[in-house]
């Protein structure tokens, strides 16, 4: 028996036997086809690059909103002449179609694995996606069907991969290398596939039967009875943990004395609701529109705005949604929008900064807002707020554009402006910031901002810890604050569904949380867990 502890990157547990991705195996490549001339081979080239594009577009009709935008990313990153061109050269050199474009890519991997920026490391799989796509085509072998329930092993999954992967019958990814930040694993996450990164060196078998276990990020090869028990008795907790989470799931939370609390949902696509059923929640939490903003193009796009912020009105039926306004930069970067090459973009122009250097992009989104909230309680929330003159200044705007909307004689009501606490300076002074109709605690930024520990940034994740005390002595504040100030308050950074943080979070006051749509039944269950009448202790 062989254990290997790695990084967890999406909780659950899987066994099965393993399942080895391509190219995790000093293998002889496959068998090439004989060398043409440079011209048969470009054409060989060129054939196998649209292929791989037809693949890619069909992919995307297939996969919900979120998986299309990865794969139109990387169609994207196909389409790019400045991809493709070094392979052809090869090939103009006399280098065969399959080995032109292996150096090539492979030399263009190498480079963003080097990059600095966690992004766009991760942003290598995609790469090497692309690379085996198109070179399926080239050698003619199919993506090998992997048998229903394995285990994956491999030194990184491409995102494709695993949205061609069929995880219906369950099944795991454990990878050597790979980052808790990457597209795979926002998509792990998503669809509850337990995933380990960075297990390092392995020593492996293909088919060998495996025991991952994705919250403790560990992975047992061959294990013995006494593991395969406990492996057991885990999973048969974890299920009936399941079962007690869907209970509480469908009523309102209450802590055991009887306190309500409200939960909320966290959603970055109006296609997340699909899954979540009414009344499991009180509403939506955060609406992260970013997600709705794919390309410059969707910025200024107002009745595809106005249309999403409608499916969400019409779900929530009377129950309010706080729809975050654009909040791209950091680890959210759009392409001709965000700036390029700043030294320390979670330190830059993101969020509501970049907003109010396009007043231009902001205003369309706030058109579409205003326009929505004439058909139900829809509220707007600005990111990454600092000081008071950028709430005043974006406040002005939404009153322009409300005069705006007046004037055209269109439908719309002024929303109420509210403002996510992820910046240390405003937990600590909120009064500051006393004209926002209400407060969000962003405990992810607030976290790294306060811990000075990149939340992207695996080698310093130990010091990401919302539970030290100074994180929460600034929780405590905003909500203390907002108490006062008779100001709705809630939290909807993902320490509002960690059950470990239940407890600590309403004793301090907070009576709202927004939570990812999986995290609903935990964390009601956690919270009946709590007695607010009895002391800790
Ligand atoms: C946060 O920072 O806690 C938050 C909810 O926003 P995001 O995770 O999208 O930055
Ligand atoms: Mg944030």
């Amino acid at each position: 028996m062989r254990r290997y502890v790695g990084q967890p990157a999406a909780q659950g547990l899987a066994s099965g036997a393993l399942f080895a991705l391509e190219g995790f195996q000093s293998a002889p490549p496959e068998t090439e086809s004989p060398i043409g001339t440079p011209g048969e081979e470009g054409t060989r080239l060129g054939e196998a690059v649209e292929a791989a594009k037809s693949g890619l577009a069909r992919l995307m009709a297939d996969v919900d909103a979120e998986s299309a935008a990865i794969v139109e990313f990387q169609l994207a990153m196909l389409e790019d002449d400045a991809l493709v061109e070094p392979a052809v050269d090869a090939i103009a050199e006399g280098a065969g179609a399959e080995e032109g474009w292996r150096r090539s890519l492979d030399a263009q991997i190498a480079d963003y694995r080097a990059a600095e920026d966690e992004y766009f490391r991760a942003r290598a799989a995609d790469l090497e996606d692309l690379r085996d796509r198109v070179l399926r085509h080239l050698t003619r072998v199919d993506a090998s069907a992997v048998p229903p329930g394995s285990v994956l092993i491999g030194s990184d999954i491409t995102p494709t991969r695993f949205l061609e992967t069929d995880w219906s019958n369950g099944g795991g990814i454990a990878l050597s290398a790979g980052s808790a930040a990457s597209h795979v694993a926002m998509l792990a996450r998503a669809r509850g596939v337990p995933m380990v990164v960075g297990l390092g060196q392995l020593d492996w078998a293909e088919s060998e039967e495996a025991l991952l276990d994705g919250g403790e990020g560990s992975l047992v090869l061959a294990p013995d009875e006494a593991a395969r028990a406990a492996f057991r008795e885990r999973r048969e907790a974890e299920e009936a943990d399941r079962e007690v989470q869907a209970t509480f799931a469908a009523k309102p939370a209450l802590t055991a004395d009887g306190t309500p609390v409200a939960v909320l949902a966290n959603i970055a696509d109006p296609a997340d609701l699909d899954a979540l059923p009414e009344g499991l929640c009180d509403g939506i939490g955060l609406m992260r529109s970013e997600f709705l903003f794919h390309g410059p193009a969707d910025l200024t796009d107002e009745e595809a705005q106005l249309k999403a912020y409608r499916a969400m009105l019409a779900w929530a039926a009377g129950r309010p949604v706080t729809v975050r306004t654009l909040d791209a930069g950091g680890d959210k970067p759009i392409d001709g929008f965000t700036p390029d090459g700043e030294a320390n973009p979670f330190l830059g122009v993101r969020g509501l900064r970049l907003s109010l250097t396009r007043p231009d992009v902001f205003k369309v989104q706030l058109r579409a807002l205003a326009r929505a909230a004439a058909e139900g309680d829809i509220k707007v929330m600005l990111p990454m707020v600092t000081v008071a003159a950028e709430f005043e200044a974006a406040r002005r705007l939404l009153d322009e554009t409300v005069a705006g909307l007046e004037a055209e004689k269109l439908p719309c009501r002024r929303p109420e402006l509210g403002i996510m606490v992820e910046v240390p300076a405003v937990a600590c002074a909120p009064d500051l910031l006393g004209a926002a109709d209400f407060f969000s605690i962003g405990s992810n930024d607030l976290t790294q901002y306060a811990m000075a520990a990149a939340r992207d940034n695996p080698a310093v994740s130990a010091l990401s810890d919302g539970g030290h005390p100074a994180v929460l002595g600034l929780i405590e504040r905003t909500v203390a604050y907002a108490d006062d100030a008779g100001k709705p308050v809630s939290l909807c950074g993902d320490m509002g569904g960690d059950p470990a943080y239940s407890e600590a979070l309403l004793r301090l006051g907070l009576r709202t949380v927004s939570v990812a749509p999986a995290a609903i039944g935990r964390i009601k269950a956690a919270i009946a867990g709590v007695d607010l009448s009895k002391g800790t202790g």
